[in-house]
């Protein structure tokens, strides 16, 4: 088996295993592998061992990705920070996008998405972390981003998403998460039907499966480290 076959194949036992402690079912958890600073063939090489969806943070360094890897049926997703300037290429080659934290953002990506196109499918952002980062939506705008979002044509809001503070307090990870959960419980309280909540990396599978994350964005473990482009944090 090649170095990705054995790395892949180590997370999906670490999902699995958490997935049992946690008492969910493991079909319930989606892994994203987040290519973005790695080659072509080590996407190649994840896709020949059963992997199908895959995130890229970086449009520029993204796009001759995806054309190069076109004969393979991937789903794609964006998880890296949007600028308007990027919103038609996103709109056009994406399936998923996870960072959107902004309403223009959204309105452009809705205006930008082909019609012919399934509708592209939207995470909203949450800065669970307070002020330690520049990005997301705080909590108490989340509801009227959500409101607005929800009707706009072309755009299908799936869920939120959190990239948490630097690993390393455990306890704080669990409660940022927690955080994510009761936000979108709320939310469905209200009738908004979200079912992703997208959160959780290769440092806090665990973690993120214990609160109730249903999609993990997972990059080191499966490829390696970064040693170009890609910074974890944004
Ligand atoms: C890079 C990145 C990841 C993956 O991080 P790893 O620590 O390599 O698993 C997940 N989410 C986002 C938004 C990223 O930019």
């Amino acid at each position: 088996m090649t170095t990705i076959a054995v790395a892949l194949q180590a997370v999906r036992e670490r999902i699995a295993k958490a997935a049992r402690a946690a008492n969910r079912p493991e079909k319930d958890i989606t892994l994203l592998a987040i290519s973005k600073g790695k080659p072509v063939e080590a996407i190649r090489e994840a896709y020949r061992n059963g992997q199908r969806a895959f995130g890229e943070s970086y449009l520029q360094e993204a796009l001759p990705k995806l054309a190069a890897l076109h004969d393979l049926p991937i789903e794609w997703h964006f998880v890296g920070p949007i600028q308007s300037n990027k919103t038609r290429d996103i709109a056009g080659h994406f399936s998923w996008v996870h960072g959107v934290d902004r309403g223009k953002i959204a309105q452009r990506l809705s205006g930008l998405r082909a019609g012919d196109l399934r509708a592209l499918q939207i995470c909203l952002q949450v800065n669970v972390s307070g002020e330690t980062s520049k990005h997301g939506v705080g909590a108490s705008s989340l509801r009227a981003l959500a409101d607005s979002v929800r009707k706009l044509p072309g755009l299908q809001l799936r869920g939120l998403m959190a990239i948490p503070a630097a690993a390393g307090d455990d306890a704080l990870q669990h409660r940022q998460y927690k955080t994510m959960r009761s936000l979108m419980d709320e939310l469905n309280r209200d009738g908004f039907g979200l079912d992703t909540l997208s959160m959780g990396m290769s440092r806090d599978i665990e973690a993120a499966i214990a609160e109730g994350a249903t999609m993990l964005r997972v990059g080191s473990a499966i490829f390696g480290e970064r040693t170009r482009t890609g910074q974890a944090r944004q």
